[in-house]
């Protein structure tokens, strides 16, 4: 019974510090964010991308960006928020 209740803290750890890439899926340790490193750094530069891209076309719309970045719609409004 003991083994098992430590057993569960174990587990219960473990699901607390680590968490899938909300983006990829993998897994990270999620004290810092919802996305891995990985995505952390691509979602950073994409962002710059996108707010280049509407600096330089002001009248541009989600769908613009979408074509021009090749980024998914989701992706977009994600990183937009972010
Ligand atoms: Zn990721």
């Amino acid at each position: 019974m003991l083994t098992l209740l430590l057993q569960r803290e174990k587990e219960a750890v473990v699901l607390v510090s680590l968490g899938n890439c909300k983006d990829c899926g993998k897994l990270h340790l999620a004290t810092t964010s919802i996305y891995c490193k990985e995505c952390m750094s691509k979602q950073a530069k994409l962002s710059q991308a996108i707010r280049s891209f509407l600096t330089s076309h002001p009248g541009a719309t989600v769908m613009d960006v979408q074509r021009e970045m090749g980024v998914p719609l989701r992706k977009v409004l994600e990183y937009q928020r972010g």
